[in-house]
C-alpha cells in the first residue's frame, strides 16, 4: 500500500527525474500553459538582456509538479548563464550558503528549492547577499572575533516553494519578480501531454489525450507519468501502437485513477471526512494522525488540488466536504466525473 501510494501522490519519484532530463522544456517557447507567467518573464529577461545586467532575483511558488524547476532552469538557458541547484533543506548551515555563493560568478544563476525551509540562521545571510551582493561573516570567537565582509559577484536567486505564505516577509521583500503558479487548463495538459508522447516515440490521439490531461489533476508531472504508464499498460496488453481513450481508461482502472484524477490517498481522504467526522469539518492535525500521513503532505500535496475543484472546504473549524465530494464518493472509483472546471 505504501509504495503504491508513493508512486500515485504528486510527489517526485526517482523514476520523475531521470525521464523530467527529456520531457522538462528547455525554452519559454517549448513551456505550455501558465500565458502571463511566460510573458512577464520574456519582457524581464529581454530588458535585463539590453542592459547587461543579470535578471532581478524571481520566486515560483505553487503546487508540486507544476513547473517552478523547469522555469527556472529555463530562465538560465534564456539569459545563456550557469545554474546551481539546491534547496532549503539541503543547506544545513550559515558555511554550507557562504560557500555556494562565493563560488557564484557574475550573471549566475542560484536555484533554492523549498526555500520556505531555510533555516533561520541561513536565510539570515541571504538578505544582504540578495540586496547587496554582500555577506558579511565573524571568523573565531570572543576576544579575537573579526566580522569579514566578503563582496559576491552580481547573481540571481530563483527561489521555489509549495508555501509562499511560509517565507517570512523580509525575504519575500527581496524578491524583484514573483509569480505564483497555477493548476494547468484540460487543453494545456493535453497539449503537454501531446508533446511528452512524441518525445517518448509514442503515437496518442487527441481524444486519448484529453482524457489523460482530465485525469492529470491539473499538474504536467502526473500527466507525464500516467503517459508512461499507458505506454507501459499498451505495450503489456499488446494494444496498437496508436493510444486511444479506450487504453487510457482501462490503464487508468488498472491504477485507481478516477475519472476526476483522484486516486486512493484523495479518495482516502475523502472517505475519512465523510465517515469519521460527518462530512467535517474536522482540523487537519486530526485528519492527517487519523490518516497516519504528515500534515505538510496533506497541505502541499493532496489538498489544493482537492480545493481547487470544489471538493474540500476550508473554513476556521477545519476541512468540510461539498456537494460535489458528497456526490463524487458515492460513485465508483471509475465512473465518469462531474468535475466540469476545466
Ligand atoms: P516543480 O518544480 O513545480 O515541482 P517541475 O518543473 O519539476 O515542477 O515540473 C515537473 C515536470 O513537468 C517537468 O519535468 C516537465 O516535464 C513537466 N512540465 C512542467 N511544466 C510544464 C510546462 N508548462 N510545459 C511542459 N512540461 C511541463
Amino acid at each position: 500500500m505504501e509504495e503504491h501510494r508513493k508512486i500515485i501522490l504528486n510527489q517526485e519519484t526517482e523514476e520523475d527525474q531521470v525521464y523530467s532530463l527529456s520531457l522538462r522544456p528547455q525554452m519559454l517557447g517549448d513551456f505550455v500553459g501558465q500565458r502571463d507567467v511566460v510573458d512577464n518573464l520574456k519582457i524581464a529577461i529581454q530588458a535585463a538582456k539590453l542592459r547587461q545586467e543579470p535578471l532581478e532575483h524571481v520566486l515560483f511558488s505553487g503546487p508540486p509538479g507544476l513547473g517552478k524547476t523547469s522555469l527556472a532552469n529555463i530562465v538560465a538557458n534564456e539569459m545563456g548563464s550557469r545554474i546551481t541547484v539546491t534547496s532549503g533543506p539541503a543547506i544545513d548551515r550559515a558555511g554550507d550558503l557562504i560557500g555556494i555563493l562565493t563560488n557564484l560568478e557574475k550573471g549566475d544563476i542560484l536555484f533554492i528549492d523549498e526555500i520556505h525551509r531555510l533555516s533561520k540562521m541561513v536565510e539570515e545571510f541571504l538578505y544582504p547577499a540578495m540586496e547587496s551582493f554582500k555577506i558579511d561573516f565573524i571568523v573565531d570567537k570572543g576576544p579575537y572575533a573579526k566580522t569579514i565582509n566578503f563582496n559576491l559577484k552580481p547573481f540571481t536567486l530563483i527561489g521555489a516553494t509549495t508555501r509562499s505564505g511560509l517565507l517570512a516577509s523580509p525575504l519575500r521583500d527581496r524578491f524583484g519578480i514573483f509569480h505564483h503558479l497555477d493548476f494547468y487548463t484540460h487543453d494545456d495538459l493535453a497539449s503537454i501531454v501531446g508533446r511528452s508522447a512524441e518525445k517518448l516515440n509514442m503515437i496518442i490521439d487527441s481524444e486519448a489525450a484529453l482524457e489523460l490531461a482530465r485525469r492529470s489533476r491539473g499538474t504536467p508531472r502526473i500527466a507525464n507519468r500516467l503517459l508512461r504508464r499507458v505506454r507501459d499498460y499498451a505495450q503489456v496488453k499488446k494494444e496498437s501502437d496508436n493510444i486511444c481513450a479506450r487504453v487510457v481508461e482501462e490503464s487508468m482502472r488498472t491504477l485507481g485513477i478516477d475519472a476526476c484524477g483522484l486516486d486512493d490517498a484523495d479518495r482516502r481522504l475523502l472517505n475519512v471526512i465523510k465517515e469519521n467526522y460527518k462530512g467535517g469539518p474536522v482540523g487537519i492535525e486530526t485528519l492527517a494522525a487519523t490518516l497516519n500521513e504528515e500534515v505538510d503532505t496533506l497541505v502541499d500535496v493532496i489538498e489544493p488540488y482537492l480545493l481547487k475543484i470544489g471538493f474540500l472546504n476550508r473554513t476556521p473549524r477545519g476541512r468540510e466536504l461539498t456537494e460535489s465530494s458528497r456526490r463524487h464518493i458515492r460513485m465508483p472509483a471509475t465512473g465518469k466525473g462531474q468535475n466540469q472546471l476545466f
